[in-house]
């Protein structure tokens, strides 16, 4: 129930996002940039943004060779190429709207560590830098640095060669999302957090005062205490959903997948011989330096269909697989000691390959811009241009 004062200051907004993640506040910025003066709400149901935003590795990359290479398989050269200049103009974007000292960037550089399931790709580096090469202003992306096996430290009994990147930087993801809150909110957008939605309705027609508005109910936390089942309702002239890897909960026939993503991060070591981001396993295992620590995710393929979920917690399986490619492959001479573990949920297509993400007007005036797959640091500040374009023009 709102009261007079609640009715005239909290119910009704230009715009609703659902989802605070890099998508969701991403649109919202694109939004104030445009209408300083639009009345912009954020609804979030967690107490920090709880998808991947806030979880993932930091990587600032488009791709490394042996995905890129893999991905030519099922989706064509041009499809490819505006990917990843989708993902490059996203970093920009982010880059330029919060600055590189915001987001904790550095610029040094990505690797991949070619094992001998991944030697053929190298058969494709060529036609790779010359496919990207309009991208990189004719420059080479990829380029072989085997020197620096040994240098790195890297267990040269698997790491047959590495695949250096310049153009790949990494960020302090906290950092960054921390930035983009405060970029929002500082240009008068309303962040809710602990605000679920529920269901949302799409008034287009009916002859009431919500003719041509989105009607957002969302779960009262305090519906426990009171008989009354009172899910609580706002109004926007348009929404956007940015729930990425959780939309299926509000629309259930998405052609979408969530899927796991486990991490850890080390103690400081005593000797860190690597700087950068490093890919490994064809993108299956990705690691990067943060100081003198490392910080690895994935294993995803030790069990996709446990990974197949949207439950934010570690297994014992993908973490002790983690540990042993420490051990094995990353730092075989040190010892270490693991300070945090945590997952996040990543969202893919449930029907095809492609990593193109779902950006769709899903009624007149609700926009969907979700799927985002394991880059969405960089596709990220695109796609929420872009569905602030797509909520913009049905006016
Ligand atoms: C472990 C891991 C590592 C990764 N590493 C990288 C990397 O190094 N580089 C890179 O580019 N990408 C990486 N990614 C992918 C990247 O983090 C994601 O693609 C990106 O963060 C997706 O952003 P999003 O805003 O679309 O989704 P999310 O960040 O998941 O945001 C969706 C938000 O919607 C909220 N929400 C869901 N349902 C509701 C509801 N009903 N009501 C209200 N709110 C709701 C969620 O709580 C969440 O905060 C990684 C992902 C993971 C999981």
């Amino acid at each position: 129930m709102f009261s007079f004062w609640e009715k005239k200051s909290f119910k009704k907004y230009d715009y609703i996002i659902v989802g605070a993640g890099i998508t969701g506040l991403s649109t919202a910025a694109s939004l104030v940039e445009k209408y300083p003066r639009a009345k912009i709400a954020v609804l979030e149901r967690g107490f920090l943004p709880t998808g991947a935003s806030t979880k993932n590795a930091g990587f600032a990359c488009f791709g490394s060779l042996s995905e890129i290479a893999s991905d030519l398989e099922t989706m064509s050269e041009t499809e490819l190429t505006q990917l990843v200049e989708s993902r490059l103009n996203g970093l920009e974007k982010l880059r330029n709207r919060l600055g590189d000292k915001k987001i904790g960037y550095k610029n040094y550089g990505g690797y991949e560590l070619i094992l001998d399931k991944q030697v053929p790709y190298l058969e494709k580096l060529e036609e790779i830098n010359n496919l990207l090469q309009p991208i990189f202003e004719g420059q080479n992306v990829f380029k072989t640095k085997d020197g620096l096996i040994e240098g790195f430290g890297f267990n040269a009994r698997y790491v047959r060669r590495i695949v250096y990147n310049r153009f790949e930087g990494q960020i302090h993801t906290g950092k960054m999302m921390k930035s983009l809150l405060k970029y929002v909110q500082k240009r008068g957008v309303t962040i809710f957090t602990g605000c679920e939605v529920i269901d949302f309705e799409d008034v287009e027609n009916e002859n009431t005062d919500k003719k041509n508005s989105v009607v957002v109910r969302i779960k009262n936390p305090l519906q426990n205490d009171l008989s009354e089942n009172l899910a609580i309702e706002l109004t926007a002239s348009k929404v956007a959903i940015c729930t990425n890897a959780f939309s299926k909960k509000l629309l259930p026939s998405l052609d979408l997948q969530a899927g796991r993503g486990q991490v850890l991060a080390t103690k400081p070591l005593k000797y860190l011989r690597f700087k950068g981001t490093f890919h490994l396993d064809e993108g299956f295992y990705y690691f990067r330096n943060f100081g003198k620590r490392i910080i690895l995710g994935g294993g995803r393929n030790m069990d996709f269909e446990g990974e197949t979920t949207t439950k934010l917690e570690t297994t014992e399986l993908i973490l002790e697989d983690l540990k042993s490619k420490l051990s094995e492959i990353i730092i075989p001479k040190q010892k270490f000691e693991i300070d945090t573990t945590w997952a996040g949920i990543m969202a893919f297509t449930e029907s095809s390959k492609t990593k193109i993400p779902l950006l769709e007007n899903h009624s007149k005036n609700v926009v969907l811009g979700v799927r985002l797959g394991g880059m969405g640091v960089a596709l990220g500040s695109k796609l929420g241009e872009e569905i602030a374009q797509k909520m913009i023009n049905e006016q």
